[in-house]
């Protein structure tokens, strides 16, 4: 036996399945049709519901396959002209967003100068972020503000901005998120505002 594709084949097998796959495959058994039905029946009762790759702005198209409210599997959509079934590293691991025991799901506090993270309501989260926003505005809020070169002339001019706060948002919030944000931020007279999503 070719020990190059027995060393290939083990390897397959431990990253596919774990150690009973990995010892059928040291025996030559191609295991990839059982492994391709296994996964077809552990969907085939899903529902599926089309969405979209949240990590970049190539906002590739997805199928989430759930049942009974749990998701099972997350793959990309064969049918989207984007991406045709593909997904980068990124993307194919969006299944672990939602369904990952290091997932957090309550609000953490870390006070200043403390060494340890503490649980706070979301509630006491949000008032604590509008507390300091609201502050910050106030001090640093500016009606005119003009830059100019060496020789004295206006090369910048920024009325009525909050030049003490950047906005930096993150590749989960869909559109309709940053739609909102991005109104408020402009309200509150924010004008750095980025994306994580950008390529
Ligand atoms: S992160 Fe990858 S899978 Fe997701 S939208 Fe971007 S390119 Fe597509």
């Amino acid at each position: 036996m070719d020990t190059a594709v027995l060393s290939r084949r083990k390897l397959l097998g431990r990253s596919l399945a774990g150690t009973a796959l990995s010892a059928m495959a040291a025996l030559g058994i191609d295991l990839r049709p059982a492994q391709a039905r296994a996964w077809s029946l552990r969907i085939a009762e899903a529902k599926q519901y089309p969405s979209v790759c949240p990590y970049c702005a190539v906002g590739c198209d997805t199928m989430v396959y759930a049942q009974d409210g749990v998701i099972l599997d997350i793959e990309g959509d064969p049918n989207s002209p984007i991406n045709q079934g593909t997904l980068c590293p990124k993307g194919a691991a969006i299944y672990q967003l939602h369904v990952n025991p290091n997932r957090l799901t309550q609000v953490l506090h870390r006070a200043p100068g403390a060494a340890s993270w503490e649980v706070i309501g979301l509630e006491e989260a949000m008032d604590m972020v509008a507390e300091r926003v609201k502050a910050t505005r106030d001090e640093t809020f500016q009606e005119t503000y003009e830059a100019t070169n060496a020789d004295g002339e206006p090369v910048e001019r920024i009325q009525m901005a909050t030049t003490e706060i950047f906005s930096l948002g993150g590749a989960t919030m869909d559109n309709e998120w940053n739609h909102v944000h991005q109104k408020l931020m402009r309200g509150l007279g924010i004008v750095p505002i980025e994306n994580q999503a950008r390529i």
